[in-house]
């Protein structure tokens, strides 16, 4: 399983945003799918190989935001106010 060394921003909400993937640490397994020994016209992949990246071998945070990351914003600026506001209408039908 392959890690990558990345660069990113922290948000208010605490979460690591990647903004650039700097390098990749390969793991030279050819049944991994990141590893550059992996046959790129591997015919059961799924099946045979690792399909996902490991942790983030290093992260390394560029700058830092109070704004929320962009699900966190989706969720507590638009979606809440939306679960919110018919949990209201519910309750005011009763
Ligand atoms: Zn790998
Ligand atoms: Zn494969
Ligand atoms: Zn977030």
């Amino acid at each position: 399983m392959c890690n990558l060394i990345t660069e990113g921003t922290s948000h208010g909400c605490g979460h690591y945003v990647i903004t650039k993937r700097v390098d990749k640490v390969d793991c030279g397994n050819p049944r991994c799918k990141h590893s550059n020994r992996h046959d790129p016209n591997c015919r059961d992949c799924f099946g045979t190989c690792s399909q996902y990246l490991g942790p983030d071998r290093s992260e390394t945070v560029t700058q830092r935001v109070k704004d929320f990351c962009d699900s966190c914003h989706q969720y507590y600026f638009i979606r809440k106010p939306q679960i919110l506001a018919e949990q209201r209408a519910k309750a005011a039908q009763r």
